[in-house]
């Protein structure tokens, strides 16, 4: 995939025009830390892009990215942050949970990302869920595929497809760009 113009448009926090301009989005999720910056940066070839979750005051809007001036990538924020109140966590999480479920659009992909060594913790497992009973189009990334014994790859790969098997499961590393092409090709199916 040639990426010839990757911009920031906007954050938004709910409700906004871009959400309804007839533009594919596709949306990016995943717990704090998983790499989620590092496998949009990947996907457009540029680091810096996107700024780590970790980072702080990154983690409160859900940015939209205009690519080749066709779709949008949106960078939900994270879940799990443990340096947030409960408070800023639950809103985090509705913010999300409105995006996904109830700003409902047909073009909508959703890119969930995990880690490939640890496997999917609870709540990843919980939206996984709520995914799966709205039947949104949901590729799941097994990031940091590197951190994995190359004699271990492919039974990790097929624990993990057989785990999820109504989605596709795609290993990936932002370090070595395992993946990269077959995610594209199914962003843009
Ligand atoms: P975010 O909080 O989900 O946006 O995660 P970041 O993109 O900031 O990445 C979190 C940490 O994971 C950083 O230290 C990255 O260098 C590291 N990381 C991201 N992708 C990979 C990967 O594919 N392999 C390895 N080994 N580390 C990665």
């Amino acid at each position: 995939m040639t990426i010839k113009t990757a911009q920031f448009i906007k954050g938004i926090i709910g409700s906004d025009e871009i959400l309804k301009d007839g533009r594919k989005q596709i949306a990016f999720i995943g717990r704090s830390n998983v790499g989620k910056s590092s496998v949009i940066n990947s996907l457009v070839n540029k680091k810096g892009f996107v700024r780590s979750g970790s980072m702080p005051g990154r983690t409160k809007q859900m940015d939209f990215f205009l690519i080749n001036e066709d779709f949008y990538f949106v960078d939900l924020p994270g879940y799990g942050y443990a340096q947030l109140s409960e408070d800023q966590r639950v809103k985090l999480k509705k913010m999300m949970l409105w995006y996904l479920f109830e700003d409902k659009n047909p073009t909508r992909k959703v890119v969930l990302i995990i880690d490939a060594e640890v496997g999917p913790k609870d709540m990843d497992l919980e939206v996984l869920d709520m995914l799966k009973l709205y039947e949104l189009n949901v590729i799941i990334v097994a990031n940091k595929s590197d951190k994995i014994k190359k004699s271990e790859i492919i039974k990790r790969l097929a624990i993990l497809q057989g785990q999820f098997p109504e989605f596709n499961v795609i290993l990936y590393s932002t370090k070595t760009n395992e993946g990269r092409e077959q995610l594209w090709e199914e962003l843009l199916l």
